[in-house]
């Protein structure tokens, strides 16, 4: 990821759902800013405090040049973490430093059909993906939240079905694998983009995809976006034994 830092100005920040806050940032630091052209673009955040920085990784959900603004969607989960309560709190003039973008991920024209699923934390990627797919396009979105207020509508073409799954209460991830599992795989070549709580996505939709229906890794942008009970460093390190398991499993067979 490019590492350039600049220092963003809150422009304004709307509350779309009850669970999701999107701010708007520019200012001078709009300039320095270099769209990469994935969906998926991120950056990072740094939040100060008394110990020092905290990072927290975002979404790009859209570049408005004409505006200089981009926009990030936050979902407040809750008083916990740094980030969720920093976009309930921000206001006009608050100034946050940002590194980035990074990104992997964008829709391929070559694809015969298109699954793109996660929950909140990955929709503003996903409805982005969704914008980029060509009028023509195939496919299959699905995407968790809390329940039906939390829905946030995005365009998507006609011939890619759009599928709302409602947590209430479940486990994050469980009723999205379920939902994924339970509809009819496409027949051709899949683009896979699958993000959300890593739990669900790393040991359940990952080897559904790769595995079951063969999809290979240049085709498939899977990983997790958080982890339950944990905060972000502490994911980074789940994601880490995980990578060095996953490496000793493959060393011994
Ligand atoms: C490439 C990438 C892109 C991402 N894009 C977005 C995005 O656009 N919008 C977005 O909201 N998130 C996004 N995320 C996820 C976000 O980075 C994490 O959710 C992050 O942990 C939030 O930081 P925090 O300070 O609010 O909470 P932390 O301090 O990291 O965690 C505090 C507690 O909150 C829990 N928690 C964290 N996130 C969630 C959640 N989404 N729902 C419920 N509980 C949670 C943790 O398990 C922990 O118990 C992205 C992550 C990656 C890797």
């Amino acid at each position: 990821m490019a590492r350039a830092r600049t220092t963003f100005v809150v422009q304004n920040t709307i509350r779309l759902t009850d669970h999701l806050i999107r701010v708007h940032l520019g200012g001078p630091g709009f300039a320095s800013f270099q769209p990469n052209g994935f969906t998926d673009a991120y950056v990072k955040l740094a939040f100060p405090g008394a110990d020092g920085e905290t990072m927290r990784t975002y979404t790009v959900r859209s570049v408005d040049t004409a505006a200089e603004e981009i926009a990030i969607d936050f979902v407040y989960h809750g008083d916990e973490g740094v980030a969720g309560p920093w976009a309930a709190a921000a206001e006009p003039g608050d100034t946050i430093d940002l590194l980035g973008p990074g990104g992997a991920y964008a829709p391929r024209a070559d694809a015969d059909w298109h699954l793109l699923a996660g929950d909140d934390s990955a929709l503003p990627a996903i409805a982005a993906a969704s914008g980029a797919l060509p009028s023509d396009a195939v496919g299959r979105i699905f995407v968790e939240v809390d329940g039906p207020a939390d829905e946030l509508a995005f365009v998507h073409p006609e011939g890619v079905t759009l599928t709302w799954v409602h947590r209430e209460g479940a486990e994050p991830g469980v009723r999205l694998a379920a939902a994924v599992r339970a509809e009819s795989w496409l027949d051709g070549q899949a683009q896979v983009f699958i993000h959300g709580e890593a739990q669900a996505v790393m040991h359940d939709l990952r080897p559904y995809v790769r595995k079951e229906h063969g999809v290979t890794a240049e085709w498939a942008s899977i990983s997790g976006y958080w982890r339950r009970g944990r905060t972000e460093e502490g994911f980074r390190r789940w994601k880490s034994e995980l990578a060095e398991s996953e490496k000793s499993a493959t060393a011994a067979v």
